[in-house]
């Protein structure tokens, strides 16, 4: 009981260092699992994982497992910061690294890819090639028109061209079905949303509105190899279209999840038009709100900027008095140089998160391109 006791609180203590008061896989803090055969800290939801992985890893908890003494000494010996060092020695710059609140397929196969397949030291560096050679050719599901029906497409990475392409057919020998300019394309995992665990939502700009495509792999490590391939080709990208720029300028550019998604109604114009329903997409990346008819919509129906407060842009909570038709209560009114919009909300925390949503973009400095993005819409 005494070394029952004495051991765990060593393990406390160690868990309080720098390094690994944070999960050493997604950066969750005060993590309460910790693998002693890596000799690192995780936290609950990735010490699932680790399980699944019993040849490279093996799993206890800090507190309500026994731990002997040459374990404790060699979890004070290694450590998250050093394992670190060893595990992502050669994790490449534009390499996705996924976070506590991303999505499981990504935190799963950054487990694996570091533990067991070594990707990012030199024993596993080939696995690399598969989405650093600036080429990526192979065969996805994705939407069709109908709801939920997804076909088998090819799709083909170059970057070469820096296009993304897809074929209606399985072979590529056939002129394309689309192709998707690098400069304008965003890749963003959206499981819940496409109803598959891998389900990965791909947008760009064609004539002047934003398209989706929505597409998965049946191999979660494909679909992440997807998505870093993506990742190096729009790296590769920027670099061109803005030499000057340093990596921490542009790695939040290459890939962007959206602020915000959800339903509201919307009214039209004059404000006494009826209230419908729509799909929400609000992006910080380029200070967009998108709406579709509905989530899975290859097409936007419309968009909004949302340029700072110094070019006569706000959000308040509430409606103008006028407004009727709507079922929905929780008003939002967004405010625009050229027009007010009014949204309404289901719940009353739907309408703090939306309000909070556009103040975070508001509250952002305008860059170059966004003036491009206003003038793009401003056409319309
Ligand atoms: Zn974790």
């Amino acid at each position: 009981m005494a070394t029952w006791d004495r051991n765990k609180n060593i393990l406390l203590e160690l868990v309080k260092l720098p390094g690994n008061e944070q999960c050493a896989d997604c950066g969750a803090p005060e993590p309460d699992w910790a693998s002693y055969k890596l000799g690192i800290f995780v936290c609950l939801n990735c010490s699932g994982t680790h399980r699944n992985l019993p040849a490279v890893s093996r799993i206890k908890s800090i507190r309500l497992d026994f731990w002997d003494d040459d374990l404790v000494e060699f979890m004070k010996a290694t450590g998250n910061a050093a394992a670190k060092k060893l595990y992502e020695s050669s994790v490449p710059v534009f390499y996705y690294r996924p976070q506590h609140q991303d999505c499981a397929v990504l935190k799963e196969q950054w487990i694996r890819a570091k533990y067991e397949r070594r990707e990012f030291t030199a024993e596993g560096l080939h696995f690399q090639q598969a989405y650093c050679s600036g080429y990526y050719e192979g065969i996805l599901w994705k939407k069709g028109k109908n709801k939920k029906q997804f076909l088998k497409r090819r799709f083909l990475l170059s970057q070469k061209d820096f296009t993304l392409k897809y074929f209606t057919k399985e072979d590529s020998s056939r002129s394309p079905k689309a192709v998707i300019a690098i400069k304008d394309l965003n890749a963003a995992f959206q499981p819940e949303k496409i109803g598959h665990m891998h389900g990965l939502q791909i947008t760009y700009m064609q004539e002047n509105h934003t398209r989706n495509l929505f597409v998965y792999h049946d191999n979660g490590q494909e679909i992440v190899s997807w998505f870093n391939a993506i990742r190096a080709v729009r790296y590769a990208y920027l670099q061109k279209a803005l030499p000057k720029a340093a990596d921490s300028e542009l790695l939040p550019l290459i890939t962007k999840s959206s602020l915000k998604e959800g339903y509201m109604e919307k009214t039209g114009p004059k404000q006494c038009e009826l209230f419908k329903k729509r799909w929400f997409i609000l992006s910080s990346k380029d200070r967009k709100l998108l709406y579709f008819k509905s989530p899975l919509d290859a097409v936007e129906l419309g968009a909004v900027f949302i340029g700072p407060e110094s070019l006569g842009y706000s959000v308040r909570e509430s409606q103008p008095k006028s407004t009727r038709g709507n079922k929905w209560k929780y008003g939002v009114t967004m405010v625009t140089p050229d027009r007010q919009f009014v949204f309404m909300c289901e719940q009353e925390r739907d309408q703090k998160e939306w309000i909070e949503a556009f103040r975070q973009v508001i509250s952002q400095p305008m860059l170059p391109q966004d003036y491009a993005t206003e003038a793009s819409l401003k056409r319309r």
